[in-house]
């Protein structure tokens, strides 16, 4: 086995399944992974570093500042050795979840990490509200989270993840890793996934009521339109800004979703 494992025996470092921790070790992955976030930005952040083999792909490219974000205390002194050989990294032992990322460095700045999955969906969510603060994000998800992500109307994946993420960004799956690919071997396949957050809003929402107004939507996925709202008024409510009330939520449109929300605002 790779390095970086030695090196993490060497640290008497323990695996911990309820940080997601399945780590990549083939630096052949981790470089092309890179390949496909150039040009680098002048801040990149990189959630979940593990044992840095991913860290490591990052810095052989020449890189302005690095920032690292790892909950797990036991790897910090790894990843301090890191640092030793290369004062561009800064360190923050945190929770992503915790932590205004959007705010870390200077601008331009993006996101690179392979993600522990229990928490993907959350920082993704917390970056995609943010989202005018990063030129770009590449991240890992489990391959079924990916698939929702990049999800047109229509599909069975279409979700509240995909109206979001493509209201904001331009959302496409660049490659799926083989499981055994890590280590430990997950149980789930993965998919890394590249967003380019829009410079200009395509359309006009109101991000907190369009989190609500999709969580509301997609929990009744099997009714129609017109009796999930009912208490609006129904048909006559969604006929009044041409959405057709026959239709289930899986085939709004991002365009509708926006218009359903201002007038759900303004209602
Ligand atoms: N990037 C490394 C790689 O590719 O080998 C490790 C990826 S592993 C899937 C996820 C990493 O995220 C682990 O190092 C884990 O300790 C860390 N992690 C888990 N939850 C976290 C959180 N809430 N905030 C920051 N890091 C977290």
């Amino acid at each position: 086995m790779p390095n970086n494992l030695d090196l993490l025996k060497k640290y008497d470092f323990k695996f911990k399944k309820s940080l997601g921790q399945n780590f990549l070790f083939d630096s052949n992955i981790t470089d092309k992974i890179v390949q496909y976030s150039l040009p680098l930005s002048k801040t990149v952040i990189e959630i979940g570093p593990g044992a840095g083999t991913l860290t490591k792909s990052i810095l052989k490219l020449n890189v302005n500042k690095i920032i690292l974000i790892e909950k797990d205390k036991s790897l910090i002194k790894l990843l301090q050795n890191l640092k030793e050989k290369n004062n561009s990294i800064e360190i923050f032992n945190e929770d992503a979840l915790r932590l205004p990322i959007w705010k870390l460095g200077n601008g331009p700045r993006e996101v690179i990490a392979n993600l522990p999955y229990n928490v993907s969906t959350k920082i993704l969510i917390n970056l995609l509200k943010n989202s005018s603060q990063f030129s770009k994000l590449t991240m890992m998800f489990q391959k079924e989270v990916a698939n929702r992500i990049i999800a047109k109307p229509g599909s069975k994946t279409y979700s509240r993840l995909s109206v979001i993420s493509q209201l904001k960004t331009n959302a496409k799956i660049l490659f799926d890793i083989p499981d055994t690919a890590f280590f430990p071997k997950p149980k789930v396949r993965s998919s890394l996934v590249q967003l380019i957050p829009y410079e200009n809003k395509k359309y006009n929402f109101n991000f907190e009521k369009m989190e609500e107004l999709t969580r509301f939507v997609f929990s009744k996925k099997r009714k129609m339109l017109r009796s999930i709202f009912k208490l609006k008024g129904g048909s006559s409510f969604l006929n009044s800004i041409s959405v057709n009330p026959n239709i289930r939520p899986e085939n709004l449109t991002l365009e509708e979703f926006c218009k359903l929300e201002m007038a759900l605002r303004k209602h």
